[in-house]
C-alpha cells in the first residue's frame, strides 16, 4: 500500500488547482477513485475528482485560465459540476454537498455542505478518501470513515448505514459487486445483507448503467467473483434470468446432468485467462443459455438439450434487446459463437474429416480462432486424464484447420464462379437455376469433391447446368 499522498498530487496540474483554490479562498480536495487507485499502487488514474467547499464551477473556470492552452470548461449546471480535459486528464470539479433521496428516483436533492458531508454521500469508505489541496494541510489524507483501513484489509463497506446507502441509490449494489471483482475485495456482511434485502430496487436503475457495470465485471481478471456475488445477493435473476435458469442438477432414474450455471462461471474464468475480448467473454457467459428451455429426459439416452445452441443464439438477441445492448455486429458475433459452440467438440470426438473442417471454417469465417478459444474454455472436467484428452483433440482440430485453410482458403469463402458467369455461359436470365448451380459448386468444394479453384469449378458448373437441361452457349445453335 502506498502512503506518500504528496506524491499522488505531484503532477503540476495539481499546483494550478492549489493556486486557483487559494485565489478564490476555497477549501479543496482530490477525492474518490483517484486517491483509492493511487494508494493501491494501481496505474495513475486519468479521471481526477476535485471537490471544493463552494462553487466547483467557479474553481474549474479559474483552473482552466491558469492551464496552458486554456482548455474549455464544460459546465453541467443541473449537477453543479464542471469538467476540464487537459492533456490526458479528465478533471471533474464539484462543490461539496449533502444529499437526500426520494423513493422513486436515483436522483437526490442536494444542498451545499462540508467536506465531511460530501464524503458521507459517497458509496464506499474506500471511495471517501480525500487528499488536501490546501496550503496549511497540503497532502494530508482526510479519512473520517477508516477508508484506508478498509483499503488495506480489502473490504467494501459503506460510510453510512448500508440499508440507506443501497436503498437510496441501488446502482451502488452493482458498484459494490464490481469493485469486489475488480479489486478482489470482500463485501462486508451487513452490506451483502442490505443488497439482498433491497435487490428489487435495481429496477429503478437504467439498463445502460446496469450493462456498464456488467461489462466491467466481465472484463475483470476473474469475472466469476462478480457473477458469484450477483448470484449470492439474488440480483442475478433480476438482471440475467437466463443464467439463473441454468442453476441446479436434476436426477431422473439415477441419471444426473451437470449444473450448467456453475459450469458457465468456470468457462468464463477459463476464457478470461486467454482473451481480453469483452464480447468473446460474453459469448462464454451465454454459450449454454439455450439449455434451460431445451432440457428433456429421455428414457433411452438420458438428459438431452436438443438444439440448445440454436435456441440459445435466438435468446441472445432477446437478452441484448432487453438490456439495451447494441444489436449490431457484436451481438451477431455472440450469436454465432453460441450457435457454433458445440461444433468443434463434435469434430474432436469423431475421426476428423477434411470436409467437416472445411464446413466449420466456412461457417465460422474469421471467428474460427475465437470459437476454438471458447471450446477450449468449455472443458471443465475435473478428471485430469479426460481434460488432457480433450485439449489434445482440440489441438488436432486446430492443426487440421490450419492445414485445410492453407490448401483450400475457405475462410470468407468467395464463390470461384459468379452468377454473371453462369448467366453468360448458358445464356439465361436471372433465375432459380443460378442459385442451384452456385450452391452445388459451394457444396462440392466444401465436400472436397473439387478444389476451390476456377478451372475445376467451371467444369463442374458445365456438368451441373447440363443436368438441369441447360446448354452452354458455345454448344448452342
Ligand atoms: P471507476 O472510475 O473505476 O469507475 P471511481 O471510484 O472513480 O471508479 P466514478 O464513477 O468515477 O468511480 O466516481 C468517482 C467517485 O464518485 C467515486 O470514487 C465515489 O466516491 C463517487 N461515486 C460515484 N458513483 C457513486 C454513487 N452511485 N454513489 C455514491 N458515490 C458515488
Ligand atoms: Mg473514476
Amino acid at each position: 500500500m502506498r502512503k506518500d499522498t504528496k506524491e499522488a498530487i505531484s503532477n503540476p496540474v495539481f499546483t494550478k488547482i492549489v493556486d486557483s483554490s487559494r485565489d478564490l479562498d476555497l477549501e479543496t480536495y482530490v477525492i474518490g477513485g483517484f486517491v483509492r487507485d493511487f494508494l493501491l499502487g494501481n496505474k495513475a488514474p486519468k479521471d481526477i475528482d476535485i471537490v471544493t467547499v463552494g462553487s466547483g464551477i467557479a474553481l474549474a473556470r479559474k483552473v482552466a485560465e491558469k492551464l496552458s492552452g486554456k482548455p474549455r470548461v464544460q459546465v453541467f449546471k443541473n449537477f453543479g459540476t464542471a469538467m476540464v480535459h487537459y492533456q490526458d486528464f479528465e478533471l471533474e470539479f464539484v462543490g461539496a454537498r449533502k444529499e437526500s433521496y426520494r423513493k422513486e428516483s436515483r436522483k437526490p436533492t442536494v444542498e451545499n455542505g462540508s467536506l465531511e458531508d460530501d464524503q458521507k454521500r459517497r458509496d464506499f469508505t474506500i471511495n471517501t478518501l480525500a487528499i488536501s489541496l490546501n496550503k496549511s494541510t497540503y497532502g494530508q489524507l482526510l479519512d473520517p470513515f477508516q477508508g484506508l483501513q478498509d483499503l488495506q484489509k480489502g473490504i467494501i463497506r459503506t460510510p453510512l448505514d448500508p440499508e440507506i446507502t443501497y436503498s437510496d441509490d441501488p446502482l451502488r449494489m452493482l458498484r459494490a459487486i464490481r469493485f469486489a471483482a475488480q479489486l478482489d475485495f470482500e463485501i462486508e456482511i451487513s452490506s451483502l445483507q442490505a443488497i439482498t434485502t433491497h435487490k428489487e430496487r435495481i429496477r429503478i436503475v437504467s439498463r445502460e448503467r446496469i450493462v456498464d457495470e456488467l461489462h466491467k465485471i466481465m472484463l475483470c481478471k476473474k469475472p466469476s467473483t462478480g457473477l458469484r456475488l450477483l448470484h449470492k445477493t439474488e440480483l442475478m435473476p433480476l438482471i440475467l434470468p437466463e443464467l439463473s435458469a441454468l442453476e441446479g442438477i436434476e436426477e431422473v432414474e439415477g441419471q444426473r446432468h451437470k449444473d450448467n450455471f456453475w459450469h458457465t462461471l468456470e468457462v468464463v474464468d477459463n476464457i478470461s485467462r486467454n482473451t481480453d475480448d469483452l464480447w468473446l467473454r460474453w459469448a462464454a457467459l451465454l454459450h449454454d443459455i439455450g439449455k434451460a428451455p431445451t432440457k428433456k429426459f429421455d428414457k433411452k439416452i438420458g438428459w438431452t438439450f436438443h438444439a440448445h445452441e440454436f435456441v440459445g443464439s435466438k435468446m441472445v438477441y432477446k437478452l441484448f434487446k432487453r438490456l439495451r445492448m447494441p444489436l449490431n455486429e457484436k451481438m451477431k458475433f455472440v450469436q454465432k459463437m453460441v450457435l457454433l459452440s458445440s461444433r468443434p467438440v463434435i469434430l474432436s470426438k469423431d475421426f476428423v474429416t477434411d470436409s467437416a473442417v472445411r464446413r466449420l471454417i466456412f461457417d465460422a469465417g474469421d471467428h474460427i480462432d475465437a470459437l476454438m478459444t471458447l471450446c477450449e474454455a468449455d472443458i471443465t472436467t475435473k478428471n485430469p486424464a479426460r481434460q488432457k484428452k480433450y485439449l489434445r483433440n482440440f489441438k488436432l482440430v486446430r492443426k487440421k484447420i490450419t492445414e485445410v485453410e492453407e490448401r483450400d482458403r475457405i475462410r470468407n469463402f468467395q464463390p470461384p464462379i459468379s452468377g454473371e458467369l453462369i448467366m453468360a455461359t448458358f445464356n439465361i436470365p436471372p433465375s432459380k437455376e443460378i442459385g442451384v448451380i452456385k450452391d452445388a459448386i459451394k457444396e462440392a468444394i466444401l465436400d472436397g469433391e473439387i478444389p476451390n479453384e476456377h478451372q475445376p469449378a467451371y467444369k463442374f458448373m458445365l456438368d451441373q447446368g447440363r443436368k438441369l437441361g441447360l446448354k452452354p452457349i458455345k454448344d448452342q445453335d
